[in-house]
């Protein structure tokens, strides 16, 4: 059978879409939205007023249109991304309601709307997470290249958008969120709100696994040795995926023994405290020990470190491979040597960043499957508070304690 570009794009495009709004097309609007008895009027939101500033505000609910959906928020995990713009550095998104890791239920929905982006019924009582919202009509990558949506310079997500006068709840730290028209969401409801809360982190993994993958003729497989370098909560997540994914030989790299710990319970076979060693030299003759004296097959950089990155190319073996997942922000520059680093090892280098909404379903199968093969990934989520106490949630993060910190919206 030949299927021609355009055909493929369009498959793409429909699935990124999402099928609801493909059905939504074919479907005659019906006159009244869809809504669950307990709806309220007005909805408490944490927005970040000035850097550094956090006001509960109350907002009315507003009437929800025909291709919207109404959601009461659960819970929504802390972002270093969040912290980030708590910080003001570098993004100077105020005021704003963040929160972009979150879930919910159902409360209404539009009337257009009879399925999520994967073609499953939608109705009250739902519990959902959403992924990306549609990029601007002149966007073209995701016109011409949707499945690299995650390019577009116009990436939007619930939790990173600037208030609008009609538009308050776009984030999840608030009671209430509306889903607009043109974003990709799921229903959910076979899973914990704990679980719920880790998609989208999770589907951060699974991009950057996907992205190491690419690289053919370097496989991740059983025999596959691999660092990982960084065990927040990504970096943990990275473990685990590549753990359900069938890698062993995982060698977890952190300098927090608490989280080089944990990264055992993600599936690290051996972990190194790089404070123990003199320097990259020494780890470097540690890994070569622990890898039949040739360095790592891969490594994924998740440290928000400059030289972290220039640190790993020492730790990989001749014709390994690199998946830069940890610069979310710009950190700076590091110096590397193209020759050794580089053009002599043949390494194959690849960048990962945030991801599609086509990887939610993965990242959804993912942590199901890690659950049931024993990895505790639910247990990332080591701190929990309510809506009102948002500025600890966040000084806890700044600290660095714990892993994954949760708000709930209560
Ligand atoms: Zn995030």
């Amino acid at each position: 059978m030949n299927v021609s570009k355009e055909q493929i794009d369009r498959i793409v495009r429909d699935v990124i879409a999402g099928v609801g709004a493909q059905n939504k097309a074919t479907q005659a609007p019906q006159a009244a939205a869809v809504t669950s008895s307990s709806a309220a009027k007005t909805a408490r939101a944490a927005v970040l007023v000035e850097p550094r500033k956090f006001e509960i505000k109350e907002f009315p609910i507003r009437e929800i249109g025909e291709d919207e959906i109404l959601v009461k928020v659960e819970a929504c995990g802390v972002c270093g991304t969040d912290v980030h713009c708590y910080k003001s550095d570098p993004f100077g998104l105020t005021p704003n309601v963040l929160g972009h890791e979150g879930t919910g239920e159902v409360v209404k929905v539009g009337s257009a709307i009879k399925m999520d982006s994967v073609g499953k019924a939608v109705k009250p009582g739902d519990k959902i997470v959403t992924s990306l919202l549609e990029t601007s009509p002149d966007c073209l990558v995701a016109k011409y290249n949707p499945a690299k949506a995650n390019l577009s310079d116009d990436l939007k997500v619930y939790g990173l958008l600037l208030d609008e006068p009609d538009n308050h709840l776009n984030g999840y730290f608030a009671e209430y969120m509306i889903i607009r028209p043109g974003s990709s969401f799921f229903v959910v409801n076979d899973m914990s709100v704990d679980l719920r809360c880790l998609i989208e982190p999770a589907a951060v993994v699974c991009h950057a696994l996907e992205r190491a993958k690419s690289c053919g003729n370097n496989p991740l497989n059983f025999r596959t040795r691999v660092v990982v370098q960084g065990c927040g909560p990504i970096g943990l997540l990275m473990i685990a995926v590549l753990r359900t994914h069938g890698v062993n030989n995982i060698i977890a790299l952190d300098g927090n023994p608490d989280r080089l710990e944990i990264a055992r319970s993600m599936g690290a076979d051996e972990v190194i405290n790089y404070k123990e060693y003199s320097g990259i030299d020494e780890i470097a003759e540690k890994v070569k020990g622990l890898t039949k004296g040739l360095g790592a097959h891969w490594g994924f950089q998740v440290t928000g470190v400059p030289a972290a990155h220039a640190n790993l190319y020492k730790l990989i073996r001749r014709g390994g491979g690199i998946c830069e997942v940890g610069h979310f922000v710009d950190g700076g520059e590091c110096a590397i040597n193209p020759h050794r680093d580089i053009c002599a090892k043949e390494i194959s280098l690849v960048g990962s960043w945030v991801y599609n909404s086509f990887e939610y379903p993965n990242a959804y199968h993912f942590l199901q499957r890690a659950e049931r093969i024993g990895l505790p990934v639910s247990s990332l989520i080591t701190h929990k508070f309510p809506l009102d106490q948002i500025d600890e949630a966040i000084q806890v993060n700044l600290r660095q304690e714990g892993i994954k910190v949760v708000v709930e919206a209560k």
